[in-house]
């Protein structure tokens, strides 16, 4: 298995787009979805594949300000996702975000424990969306990243931490089964996490990573085990 490069922190250019608007993407504010290029990760149903690949942002850091500057008292927060941010040098960026008054929600792969932990210890985060791609066994297939245990450091210190956070899976059929949401679902009791475990549904798009396609497989939801709630969106 190909282990995948971290992105270098010094892109002049870390940021592929921004969204201005949205409602959905994070719970009970209005904001804007910041997308970073570059990810650690190459996961096979990726449809942000343009924006994983991308050798250059199409903008500055200081052009994330100059949109924020125009948004003061309009949006609530900011949602840092893309690729996976945490690749960037995230702590002058949020605490810039944070200096003019917005709310700081992290999309994360959970590979960076270091960067999600010096955020949450800084409070430059409010809420974390923290993917759980797989169990250690599928996870390298998966992913394409052999870093199990980085995402279980991370896991394990957002728990004790006390920091709002989600955990959320997508799930394609013919990747994951009932068992392994299962067992994924445990792995989370274990260490403590009682939130919500939000699933989403694998969505065909032309362009994912390794161009899957749609399931072959049924997905039973009725074999799922009640341990955590489960939401699906
Ligand atoms: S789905 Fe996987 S490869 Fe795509 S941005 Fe998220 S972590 Fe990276």
């Amino acid at each position: 298995m190909n282990t995948v490069r971290e992105s270098s922190s010094l892109s002049d250019k870390p940021i592929y787009d921004i969204t201005p608007f949205t409602h959905l993407d994070y719970p009970g504010k209005l904001a804007c979805i910041v997308w970073f290029r570059g990810c650690n990760m190459r996961c096979m149903y990726c449809y942000n594949s343009d924006i994983v690949f991308a050798k250059s942002g199409n903008y500055t850091e200081n052009d994330l300000y100059a949109f924020l500057k125009k948004r003061v008292g309009l949006l609530d927060g900011v949602v840092l996702s893309g690729g996976e941010p945490t690749t960037h040098e995230l702590l002058s960026i949020c605490t810039e975000i944070r200096r003019m008054g917005f709310s700081i929600k992290l999309d994360t792969n959970g590979l960076n424990r270091e960067s999600v932990e010096d955020l949450v210890e800084k409070g430059l985060v409010d809420f974390i969306s923290l993917d759980f791609k797989a169990m250690n066994g599928k996870f390298g297939y998966i992913t394409g990243s052999s870093r199990f245990s980085n995402f279980f450091d991370t896991l394990k210190f957002l728990v004790s931490s006390g920091c709002d956070f989600e955990v959320r899976t997508t799930v394609h059929a013919d990747l994951l089964e009932p068992k392994d949401i299962n067992d994924m679902m445990r792995l989370l009791y274990s260490v403590g996490y009682r939130g919500t475990y939000y699933l989403q549904e694998f969505i065909e798009t032309r362009n994912n990573i390794a161009n899957i396609e749609k399931p072959k497989k049924e997905f039973d939801k009725s074999l799922l085990e009640d341990t955590l709630s489960v939401v699906w969106r």
